[in-house]
């Protein structure tokens, strides 16, 4: 049977499939691969828009591997098998009172899977998903089992493995007391927002922006801590956005039929999706929103200071050029870190991305998008669309060369190399 990833922009046949439930039936499966000069790829929830998780040779699924394995309520560190879902791990956090600290979009990623690209939310206080991990166990190529604690400075490689290093098994998460949010929603102008958008950046500990392309305007998101009464977003606004897929979905289906429609869709979901409102709710529950319809994404982290700059860009491009875009355009801001292949390695980030559904000018749209957020200093999600590789790359991450060298290590024999790995890393042959 073919695998397809979630937005179905990759279809692939492996050669195999393992389903392996425990660490040890892991590392027997690569040590084979390994004397066969086989190739293994693991695969979490199959959500990104990259092909790094595409093979042609075994996929190991971590569904077999996602158990909650220890909470250490002292310390908040809580140790999981690696193909735990992000849903899956809040869930089991709620009743020891923990919560993690921040969450993207969605929470039907594995932790695993999360952490290989960097997924992150929003606000300058928080690092992406990689930055909660405080521990991990990785089969290398070789076989072994690496363990790593906070100490080691290999975690930094882990926290971003790109799925190049090994099968991550275990992870160990620094989670944090439960708390609430309240979202307080507005909408402004799109050039005040240009204007203004290093004062609305810090106006809350979580903010995030939404252009709506073709309205001239953006919806502003502000999280803020909260012991207030919970209240969910009542109304039918309210279960519009529950239900994004069902109310959406036929919208987009329709733009897609008849692009020259697009613009006007866009503003009758703008009356009646987006405005004013606020809401109080668990964290998790703030921070992901239901699955929304199949789309395409791109996305770059370029520096803090040029976010205005891009958005402005952007805006002018879409109308100057006549771009029919069908989505929504995000901007997220990522605290800077140190795991080797963040795009935040050493400085604060705007992750901003270009989305579209079915408007038939995405790949005009991506391709210019993506030459400016280069020209821009930024360096791609690897979870999503981007189609720079290790020559560029190397120049743009400090530790570029560091991570590839304990690949190299780990894994001396390529047993998981990709198309991905070998366009992003370099393939053998230039070692
Ligand atoms: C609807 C939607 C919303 C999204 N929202 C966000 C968002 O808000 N923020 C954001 O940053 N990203 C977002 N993403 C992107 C997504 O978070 C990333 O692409 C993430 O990597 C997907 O996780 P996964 O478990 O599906 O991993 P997969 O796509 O299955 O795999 C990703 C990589 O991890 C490797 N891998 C997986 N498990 C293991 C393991 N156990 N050991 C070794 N390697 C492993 C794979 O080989 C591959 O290289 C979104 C994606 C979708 C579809």
């Amino acid at each position: 049977m073919r695998a397809t990833n979630w937005a179905r922009n990759h279809r692939w046949q492996p050669a195999a499939r393992a389903v392996p439930a425990t660490e040890a039936e892991v590392v027997a499966l690569v040590a084979q691969a390994r004397e066969r000069g086989h190739r293994v790829k693991a695969i979490g929830a199959g959500h990104s828009w990259s092909d790094a998780a595409v093979t042609a040779g075994t996929q190991v699924s971590l569904d077999g591997l996602r158990r909650v394995l220890a909470v250490d309520l002292a310390t908040g560190c809580v140790r999981v098998e690696a193909g735990i879902r992000l849903h899956e791990l809040s869930t089991a956090l709620a009743p020891h009172g923990l919560t993690l600290q921040n969450l993207g979009s969605i929470a039907q990623q594995s932790l695993a899977g999360a952490i290989a690209t960097a997924t992150h939310g929003t606000g300058l206080n928080n690092g992406h998903l990689g930055t909660q991990i405080v521990g991990a166990r990785v089969v290398t190529g070789t076989g072994a089992v690496v363990s790593l604690d906070a100490q080691d400075q290999r975690l930094d490689a882990v926290r971003v493995h790109l799925g190049a290093l090994g099968v991550v098994t275990e992870l160990t998460v620094a989670a944090v007391p439960a708390f609430d949010l309240e979202e307080q929603a507005e909408t402004r102008p799109v050039a005040e927002v240009i204007a203004e958008l290093d004062a609305i950046r810090a106006s809350a500990e979580w903010v995030k922006l939404w252009w709506i392309p073709h309205t001239g305007q953006v919806q502003i998101y502000r999280w803020s801590r909260t012991s207030a009464p919970r209240r969910a977003r009542g109304g039918l606004a309210g279960l519009l956005e529950r239900n994004t897929r069902l109310s959406y979905g036929p919208i987009l289906a329709l733009g897609g039929l008849v692009p020259s429609l697009i613009p006007s869709l866009n503003r009758s979901v703008f009356r009646t999706s987006f405005g004013t409102w606020s809401r109080v709710e668990p964290s998790n529950r703030v921070f992901s929103m239901a699955m929304p319809p199949r789309h395409r994404e791109l996305g770059y982290g370029i520096p803090i200071a040029r976010t205005a700059e891009a958005l402005a860009w952007t805006v002018e491009h879409v109308e100057r050029e006549s771009v029919r875009v069908d989505f929504i355009f995000e901007l997220r801001f990522v605290r800077g870190d140190t795991a080797w292949m963040s795009p935040a390695h050493g400085r604060d980030v705007c992750q901003i991305g270009a989305y579209v559904a079915r408007s038939p000018d995405r790949a005009r749209f991506f391709a210019a998008f993506e030459e400016h957020m280069l020209a821009l200093d930024g360096r791609p999600h690897w979870g999503k669309e981007f189609s720079v590789g290790h020559e560029l790359l190397r120049a743009r991450l400090p530790e570029f060369d560091r991570f590839d060298a304990l690949r190299r290590q780990w894994d001396p024999a390529g047993v998981f190399d990709n198309a991905f790995t070998d366009r992003v890393l370099g393939p053998r042959a230039s070692a």
